[in-house]
């Protein structure tokens, strides 16, 4: 299978562009910020709401960041014209991380200033290991002025015990995912059932540390792992938030949406589309599985009845959006 995965991933990059799209478009909203605003209202009205990334990583001139900032003000300029339930995820390495981690600083501190005056939020995704100890000082650094930004951490690193431990007394909102580059065993976990053991342990510790948690997993186990620790605790409905990437598994987002869960949706677009697709497939075959998986269950499976599109039972605080 692995093998599988790994030639699917080597293959499609040369595949012409618009079959790459015919795989890519479930999980891309499109290439306009039109498209995006049209998802985002789509997915308001199943009763979730967004998180908006413009597709780009890892530049290497300043023009190149700087454009990037440049249209991430646009999105948050329409996302507030539009009264839209969404923020914006923004990449470290898109913003200039590799060129300077002070510009980078300075460019994401722009967005999250700009997002503080619209009452919008501003999560900054987490990449590979070498940008992680800069991500989480830039976090902190914004953190002291703004509480409109949030990180992400990964629970299959290493270290992201050590990483909770020194977030948790600055009242961190956190997105807790597994992680989805390929890392050394030097850093990361590579057993999956760790990696589950990890995010419920975590998790459990920042539930009980009071920190606002994005629950970012598509992986049933994890979901019921999560309800539980929500039960336990009797953890009230503005302390937490399911998070799904678009595209992924829509019935399991209907259901946790139906029980009057806050859900947000990842929502991802940009002209880079292509190039950010192939380029990720590459980084992490078992994508290509999952792609391959879904898409054959969506061909085969006959087509099951939709719950119902419940609007979640709490009220959307607009300062987490
Ligand atoms: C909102 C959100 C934001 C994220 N942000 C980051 C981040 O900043 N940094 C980071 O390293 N990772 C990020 N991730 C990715 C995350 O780390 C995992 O790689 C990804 O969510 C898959 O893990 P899982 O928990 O869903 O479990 P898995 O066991 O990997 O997946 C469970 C099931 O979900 C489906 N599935 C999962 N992923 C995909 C996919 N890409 N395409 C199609 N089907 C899929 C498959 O059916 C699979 O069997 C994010 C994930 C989400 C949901």
């Amino acid at each position: 299978m692995q093998l599988l995965n790994k030639a699917i991933s080597y293959v499609l990059p040369v595949f012409p562009k618009s079959m790459v799209g015919y795989f890519a478009k479930p999980y891309i909203a499109g290439e306009r910020l039109d498209d995006a605003v049209k998802v985002v209202r789509d997915l308001m009205d199943e009763g979730a709401c967004a998180t908006l990334d413009v597709l780009g990583e890892e530049v290497h001139h300043e023009e190149q960041a700087l454009h990037a900032v440049e249209l991430y003000k646009q999105v948050l300029q329409r996302i507030y014209s539009e009264k839209l339930h969404s923020g914006i995820s923004v990449k470290p390495t898109h913003m200039g991380l590799k060129i300077d981690t002070e510009f980078c600083y300075k460019n994401i501190r722009s967005l999250v200033e700009m997002a503080s005056i619209y009452k919008r939020f501003v999560r900054i995704d987490m990449e590979d290991h070498t940008t992680t100890q800069d991500t989480i000082d830039i976090y902190k650094r914004l953190k002291e002025d703004f509480d409109n930004v949030g990180t992400v951490i990964q629970a299959y690193m290493r270290r992201t015990v050590d990483d909770i431990n020194s977030l948790i007394p600055l009242k961190a909102d956190l997105r807790l995912c597994k992680g989805i580059y390929i890392e050394p065993r030097s850093v990361a976990w590579k057993e999956g059932s760790i990696v589950n053991e990890n995010f419920s342990y975590v998790l459990e510790k920042l539930i009980v540390n009071n920190c606002y948690v994005g629950i970012a997993t598509h992986d049933e186990k994890l979901v019921w792992e999560a309800m539980r620790i929500l039960d336990k605790y009797q953890v009230k409905k503005d302390r937490y938030e399911f998070q799904m990437l678009l595209g992924v598994d829509a019935e399991l987002r209907r259901i946790i949406l139906s029980e009057g869960h806050k859900l947000r949706v990842y929502v991802p677009f940009g002209a880079e589309w292509f190039a950010y697709s192939t380029r990720r497939l590459k980084e992490n075959p078992t994508i290509a599985g999952h792609i391959t998986k879904n898409l054959i269950s969506s061909v085969f499976k006959r087509k099951e009845k939709a719950l119902p599109a419940e609007k979640p039972k709490q009220k959307q605080a607009e300062i987490s959006d």
